[in-house]
């Protein structure tokens, strides 16, 4: 596997600045809790070469909050473990953000999500094996295999199929191993659509003994 988890992709113009209060805060924090509890969101020496993974945004005035990269690991985030993506250009490939610490590598997936619809509030990226390998069986949407991880064409291709979904939705990233992607209109949504997901695909893969 030639990917790599956790490396930025993009021209990064990068502020440092202190940690600044939002009000998705709690809210974002209790979705990654529960998938930090159900290894969807984490670190592990033996996936992915050892990179964190999965990442959680909420769309703000300026542009959206998003876990820093490589905080994976980090049971509990604070706030200063947040940045603020504040312009972004998927044509260009780059991002600007504002925060304590780097936006994760895939802001700029989670932008292209928001650009779809101004309604998309929340936007949930996780790694699930369950949800991926069940792709063609659930008939889940997905991202081509020949489109790698945090590149403009992934970018491109999650903006098209949002597009086509509607305002909530979830979809697999199948050039991005376990990579599953949610949005919505509330957290709620959001973080409910990868719980069901989940649910399903262990029913299809008990049945197939
Ligand atoms: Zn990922």
């Amino acid at each position: 596997m030639t990917e790599r988890e956790g490396v930025i992709k993009f021209t990064l113009d990068y502020e440092a600045s202190a940690a600044k209060p939002f009000a998705a805060f709690h809210v974002l924090e209790a979705w990654r809790s529960i998938y930090k509890e159900t290894g969807l969101i984490g670190e592990d020496p033996a996936r992915y070469d050892g990179y964190g993974f999965g990442n959680l945004s909420a769309r703000t005035r300026a542009g959206l909050v998003i876990t820093g990269t490589q905080t994976g690991a980090i049971e509990c985030l604070r706030e200063a473990d947040y940045a603020e993506v504040t312009e972004w250009c998927l044509a260009e490939n780059r991002v600007r953000a504002i925060g304590p610490i780097k936006p994760s590598s895939e802001s700029l997936t989670h932008a292209a999500v928001y650009e779809a619809f101004e309604e998309i509030q929340f936007v949930f990226h996780v790694h699930s094996p369950d949800i991926w390998r069940a792709t063609e069986q659930l008939s889940i949407p997905c991202t081509p295999a020949d489109v790698a991880y945090g590149t403009v064409a992934m970018a491109v291709s999650l903006k098209e199929i949002t597009a086509e979904l509607g305002v909530k939705g979830l979809m697999t990233m199948l050039g991005h191993e376990d990579g599953v992607m949610s949005w919505g209109p509330t957290a709620r949504e959001a973080g409910e659509s990868i719980i069901s997901a989940l649910a399903e695909a262990r029913a299809v893969s008990s049945s197939a003994g």
